[in-house]
């Protein structure tokens, strides 16, 4: 079969919820994909940051492999042998005293919710029902019908609701919105340190630090989505260490894996995770041993590859290259680590395409944004060809 017979196979039995690039991707390596015609493109999205480590990574295949030969799922009315040896380094690694472990991103972002409420009821004292987390312009969070609930993009929310209460919205950035939006019923402020989705959108410099203050001045938890710029992409182990904060309840997900399967997590300590009691909350797969095994070998290569050393460096070579680039089309290059967005004046589809002809696969993000976040695994050989396609895109 050809790209076009399985583009075609796509469109006729898939629901039609994505606008992918046409390239039928049927192996991958490292940086690297190869389509089903054998042309190979250098990955510059890394699915969403889901695979820092680089595709098919041969540790985490090894993981895989060995644990899926020993036991896959015990449902948790059962322990396993790999669960907490995943939550203590995963706990170790960030600083938190407990973890909650899930599947996909926005199904931790769900927990965290449920524990922020929890939290407020029960040490805050906020009166029944009455709990508001403060959320963001901009904010992407993940799909499910309280999420979408407090999205600020139109499309996301249009006929999907009625939807949860609770969750006030302001200006992504402005201090001051968040403190007029505080009220005593507040038990959470809901931010990601960098909006991917938005754009790769940062806050001012000192917004993190001050928000935290903030939050703490009023007793309202920080809860920091890391689910996309967390595990090295910014450079940084997560993006709030760029200004020393430390949110209250950690989310995160996608290179929590590597790619290999879904796993998320919430992290938080004992004061917050430590109010779920047996039955409030769970999941049939959540913590089952091949997620925890691939989580651990994940974690252990972003730390014995010097991973978040590598977005650090490699990042700040590329955003200074990019930001070369003098084309009118271009507004400005803004990013942190291997997580940019290259910002136009116009639509960025036009130029994702032109990039995938020449070999570099890039998805446009919020109509005018490139967003470039290859797996950090990346070569500096690599990274300058992606550097001259660029230039020539836009030469
Ligand atoms: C991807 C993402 C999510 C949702 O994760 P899923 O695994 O797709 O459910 C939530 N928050 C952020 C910041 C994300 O980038």
């Amino acid at each position: 079969m050809n790209t076009e017979q399985y583009v075609q196979l796509d469109e006729q039995y898939g629901a039609h919820n994505y606008h992918p690039l046409d390239v039928v991707i049927e192996s991958a390596s490292g940086a690297w994909l190869t389509d089903v015609d054998g042309n190979r493109y250098l990955d510059g999205l890394s699915a969403y940051s889901a695979v820092n480590q680089g595709h098919c990574h041969p540790r985490l295949l090894e993981a895989m492999q060995s644990q899926m030969h020993r036991v896959t799922l015990t449902s948790r009315a059962f322990r396993n042998d790999q669960m907490g040896l995943f939550l203590k380094e995963l706990c170790e690694m960030m600083g938190y005293e407990l973890a909650l472990p899930m599947n996909t991103g926005a199904e931790a972002v769900e927990t965290a919710i449920k524990a922020a409420r929890k939290w407020g009821y029960q040490v805050k004292g906020v009166p029944d029902n009455q709990a508001e987390i403060i959320v963001f312009d901009g904010n992407f969070h993940g799909r499910t019908t309280t999420i979408v609930g407090f999205s600020s993009e139109e499309q996301y929310r249009a006929d999907f609701g009625p939807f949860t209460p609770g969750f006030p919205r302001v200006a992504y950035g402005d201090i001051d919105a968040v403190a007029a939006a505080i009220t005593p019923n507040t038990v959470g402020v809901l931010i990601e340190p960098i909006q991917g989705e938005a754009g790769v959108v940062f806050p001012p410099d000192g917004y993190l630090k001050a928000l935290a203050e903030l939050c703490r001045e009023n007793n309202v938890l920080l809860i920091t989505d890391e689910i996309q710029s967390g595990l090295g992409r910014s450079g940084k182990m997560l993006a709030t260490d760029w200004e020393d904060v430390r949110g209250d309840i950690l989310i995160l997900g996608k290179a929590l894996s590597g790619g290999f399967y879904p796993v998320s997590a919430v992290l938080a300590d004992e004061k917050v995770l430590g109010l779920f009691k047996p039955g409030d909350h769970g999941s049939t797969y959540g913590g089952n041993p091949l997620g925890a095994a691939i989580g651990r070998e994940a974690l252990a290569i972003l730390r014995e590859e010097k991973l978040v050393e590598r977005a650090c460096q490699l990042g700040e070579y590329t955003l200074a290259e990019l930001k070369k680039i003098d084309h009118p089309s271009i507004n400005h290059v803004r990013g942190r680590g291997l997580f940019i967005g290259i910002v136009l004046n116009e639509p960025a589809r036009p130029y994702c395409e032109k990039l995938q002809t020449a070999g570099l696969l890039c998805k446009e993000t919020h109509e005018n944004v490139i967003r470039f976040a290859p797996p950090l695994v990346i070569s500096r050989t690599d990274l300058d060809w992606a550097i001259v396609q660029f230039k020539s895109a836009f030469a």
